[in-house]
């Protein structure tokens, strides 16, 4: 029996934005390395291990159709990677006709790679700007969304470009060789309605991106909180180059999006697509959850 198909996309408004979270494949990644210093029997009751102790985690990408244009949120890990390489990660993201599952999803919602307009990178991480470009049966890489425009923090890239042992394995230059980037310093007004905040911890330059209409507000966390896992406050990544720094950012955003009712959208959650945050008894929860289903 076939296996049942996940759906490509979910759609949501905030305000008078429609947006759609895409699902640009899978990855497996160690789950010790996901959780930091939780003890796996803790958090194998959330996110159960395969036999190479890895979890499944979604590649999850946000797009937006904003009067400016369609707007996309980070583009997954693309089509790059060599068999290794999508070994180790057990990477499931190839799509119709060479290009990726995000390419597909997008393909759902009757766009192309040149409708989209802008494209927003949270970092520069191999699962969050594999897909900024693209390499084509003849071996060429290019742009993989030739008309936009795209946007990442100065501090992201010029770290990206400086890594050092423990850094190197997630910056891959292939992914951001080329890509003319529109840089960016700080929060910053990208378009109207969707801001960039800076939420630094997983890496320095880390940015989240908070969408706003009409009173309403959706933060697409990225790896600031990449599961709904993720939400208590030290269930933080081994990852992290910056753990405490990451526990304090939490802090800051965690009030905001309860004191404003932010939908929180989370990039690798394989089943969570959004959720709103709630304070339960000894922390943090989720109500309002989207499923994948
Ligand atoms: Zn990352």
């Amino acid at each position: 029996m076939e296996p049942r198909r996940l759906r490509r996309y979910t759609t949501f408004k905030v305000g008078r934005l429609t947006c759609h979270a895409l699902e640009a494949g899978t990855q497996h990644l160690d789950g010790g390395a996901m959780f930091g210093i939780v003890p796996k029997v803790l958090w194998q009751r959330r996110a159960p291990a395969d036999d190479r102790n890895r979890i499944t985690l979604a590649l999850r990408c946000l797009l937006i159709e904003h009067d400016d244009g369609l707007v996309l949120i980070d583009t997954g890990i693309g089509n790059k990677e060599n068999e290794k390489f999508i070994d180790i990660y057990g990477v499931d993201n190839a799509g119709q006709s060479g290009r990726t599952k995000l390419e597909d999803a997008l393909g759902e919602l009757g766009h192309g790679p040149d409708d989209i307009r802008w494209v927003i990178n949270t970092h520069l991480h191999f699962d969050h700007a594999g897909g900024d470009n693209w390499i084509d049966p003849a071996g060429k890489v290019g742009l993989a969304f030739p008309k936009a425009r795209y946007v990442v923090q100065k501090g992201e890239l010029d770290f990206a470009r400086h890594t050092n042992e423990r850094t190197a394995g997630s910056y891959l230059a292939h992914n951001f060789q080329g890509v003319p980037f529109q840089l960016i310093e700080g929060e910053a007004e990208i378009l109207p309605g969707i801001r960039a905040l800076p939420t630094p911890g997983h890496v320095p330059y880390h940015q989240s991106i908070l969408i706003e209409s009409g009173g309403e507000k959706a933060c697409f966390v990225a790896d600031l909180i990449p599961t709904s896992a993720h939400l208590p406050l030290p269930w933080i990544m081994g990852y992290d180059l910056q753990p405490l720094v990451t526990l304090e950012t939490r802090r800051r955003i965690y009030q905001r999006a309860e004191a404003e009712g932010w939908l929180l959208v989370f990039e690798h959650d394989p089943r969570v697509v959004s959720g709103r945050l709630a304070r339960e008894d000894k922390g943090f929860g989720l109500v309002e959850q989207q499923v994948l289903g």
